[in-house]
């Protein structure tokens, strides 16, 4: 049996460590463009400019149009070339980290996150979107980033919302990762086989991305909620540091070769509601999980920790929490039939879905998620 794991060659997090990005330009060549929203550039200028003088190195700033698209990428391809460098730092947020992803193409790339609110930034994947902001495709490469570095200070200066939804991220990875190793189904880190196709060769996890998807969700359940704390108050505590690796390299290795099953495919189907939308990726996968331990009938214990640790830092429990003012039957089958499309992950799960067992559970969780958290307020 063929089995994968895949990480990015360095993973390095620490106070004020975006003082330290001249070093790592500096082992590819003399400068890089760096793509991010002109917003996040501002907030770490006085960094860019101070490792850029120490190190000797050029930062050709390029300010990310907002949308990772075919255009924007041939864009930033074109202006790499015209500055003559082909080192890329992905400075900020999904979308940018995702297009500087795909403008390195699996080369002298530099991810430089400045929230922790996804396990995505580790990964040799990107979601491109059409100009108007629909999915347009999967893109795969080569090689994960060549470094990815986490600057706490800059993390904990961000809101804490986006710190807790990489918590609810970072939550479903082990529970995704041991349904699919219980099914034995192919995770993500088999070789790729082309760019955009989003095909891979079939590879099963290993014992070293499940045994990091539950180091990630002891991490979450011991230091979350102190970590939440830590960051309200904007600073870097050991608890806040934990979390920021959790929630970014944990999960990130986690998932990319442990699999994903029921959480994010009812995340993506969750796309066909109204509500959902105005909530971080993160959030919604909070509920989802919690759908995925109902759909496998998992001890209620399980549960009820998932459902307490949710409760204390503020994630969803129920679709009410995700702005979904009516539960009606039909809407939550369109939900769970996108979710069960033949090329979603849900098909990892060790047993047979059906769009209306997976309906069935999400309106069970979200009935017991809104009576859970009416119990919990009475006591
Ligand atoms: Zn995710």
């Amino acid at each position: 049996m063929r089995r994968a794991f895949i990480s990015p060659t360095k993973y390095v997090q620490g106070e004020n460590e975006l003082l330290n990005l001249g070093f790592y330009i500096k082992t590819f060549g003399d400068s890089a463009l760096v793509i991010g929203n002109p917003d996040d550039i501002k907030r770490v200028q006085d960094k860019l400019d101070e490792t850029a003088e120490r190190f000797g190195v050029t930062l050709h700033l390029a300010d990310f149009g907002g949308e990772a698209t075919r255009n924007e990428v041939e864009r930033l391809k074109k202006l790499a070339k015209e500055k003559g460098t082909d080192t890329i730092v992905g400075l900020g947020g999904g979308k940018a980290i995702d297009t500087s992803k795909t403008v390195a193409n699996g080369h002298h790339l530099i991810v430089c996150p400045t929230i922790a609110a996804t396990d995505a930034p580790t990964s040799h994947s990107a979601v491109l979107y059409t100009e108007d902001h629909q999915f347009d495709d999967y893109a795969y490469f080569i090689q994960n980033p060549s470094v990815v570095l986490m600057d706490t200070t800059v993390i904990a200066q961000a809101p804490s919302r986006f710190l807790v939804a990489g918590m609810g991220d970072a939550l479903a990875t082990y529970y995704e990762a041991r349904a699919t190793r219980r099914s034995n189904s192919n995770v993500n880190a088999g070789l790729p086989n082309g760019f955009h196709t989003g095909e891979t060769a079939p590879a099963k996890g290993s014992i070293a991305a499940i045994t990091l998807a539950k180091a990630c969700y002891d991490t979450v359940m011991e230091s979350g909620y102190s970590a939440k704390l830590a960051c309200d108050n904007n600073v870097v505590s050991p608890a806040l540091e934990d979390i920021v690796e959790a929630n970014t390299l944990l999960s990130g290795l986690g998932f990319e070769s442990g699999g994903l099953a029921a959480s994010h495919a009812i995340y993506n189907g969750l796309t066909v509601l109204d509500g959902p939308h105005n909530y971080y990726h993160g959030e919604q996968v909070a509920f989802t999980t919690f759908v995925q331990l109902v759909l496998e009938n998992a001890p209620m214990d399980e549960i009820e920790a998932l459902l307490d640790f949710s409760l204390s830092v503020g994630l969803p429990v129920s679709l009410e929490d995700l702005d979904v003012k009516e539960v009606k039957y039909e809407d939550i089958l369109k939900v769970a039939t996108k979710a069960c499309i033949p090329e979603e992950s849900i098909h990892a799960m060790p047993f047979e879905v059906t769009p209306d067992s997976v309906a069935q559970a999400i309106i069970a969780a979200d009935a017991f998620g809104r009576d859970y958290r009416k119990r919990k307020s009475m006591k």
